[in-house]
């Protein structure tokens, strides 16, 4: 009955993003029973907000499973994450990059990253400015030598939370700019394909609209939390 449910709004979802766009299927606080439901209708990308969280469900969960961190990931935490997780959404500090790229060297991996900018006019959210992600690009483009062990992806960022959707409109709209001007085509080769990560439950039909190659769906898919 569940997984009849759990299927269905699974497959609705699907059928909404077309060519091109993957799903991040958020599974924070939900149980890895729900996730191996889930992985068990043929999805592999799973997102977690939470360090131990993700952990303790990697250790439960198939080998298969690609991880995203997609919350606010704090650079002495990586350590925990390094061996296995897949890409990491929300890079927002040079710190954080440096201590990726030397947790990702001892397990001799490469781990993808993404740069989160901050488009939603809140203040409660992270994410660099337009400022800080030029230079932090600058930065990496110019000492290749020092991030051998991480590879930016792309980018990612949240819209506010509010029902104007012209607002919503326009922070994806700038965040794909943004995204065009730092790994546009001219920055894209055969074997790099770059990412926007852009959209969740409530706004991700408009993320699509504005160029998102990747949403992360929560509640939509799994039901509320906490409920
Ligand atoms: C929780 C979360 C999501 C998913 O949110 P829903 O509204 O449940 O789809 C997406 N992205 C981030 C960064 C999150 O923390």
């Amino acid at each position: 009955m569940i997984n009849d449910d759990l299927q269905q709004r699974y497959s609705s979802i699907l059928a909404e993003l077309g060519p091109g766009v993957q799903l991040v299927a958020v599974s924070k606080t939900k149980p890895a029973e729900e996730i191996r439901a889930l992985y068990d209708l043929g999805q592999r990308d799973f997102g977690e907000n939470y360090v131990q969280e993700l952990v303790d469900k990697q250790t439960q969960l198939p080998a298969d499973i690609h991880w995203h961190f997609i919350g606010h990931l704090q650079s002495n935490k990586v350590k925990y994450i390094a061996a296995f997780v897949h890409l990491i959404h929300g890079v927002d500090s040079l710190r954080l990059l440096k201590e990726i790229d030397k947790q990702a060297a001892r397990y001799d991996r490469i781990i993808g990253c993404l740069l989160q900018v901050h488009i939603a006019r809140e203040e409660t959210k992270f994410g660099l400015d337009v400022a800080e992600l030029d230079e932090l690009m600058n930065i990496v483009r110019t000492t290749p030598q020092d991030f051998k062990h991480i590879r930016l992806r792309g980018l990612m960022g949240m819209a506010s939370f509010t029902e104007d959707e012209a607002k919503v409109q326009e922070e994806f709209k700038g965040l794909k700019t943004l995204f065009d001007k730092h790994f546009g085509p001219a920055e894209a080769s055969p074997d790099q394909h770059f990412l926007l990560s852009m959209g969740m439950s409530g706004d991700y039909k408009m993320a699509i609209r504005q160029g998102s190659s990747m949403v992360r769906i929560g509640s939509l898919l799994f039901g509320k939390r906490g409920g």
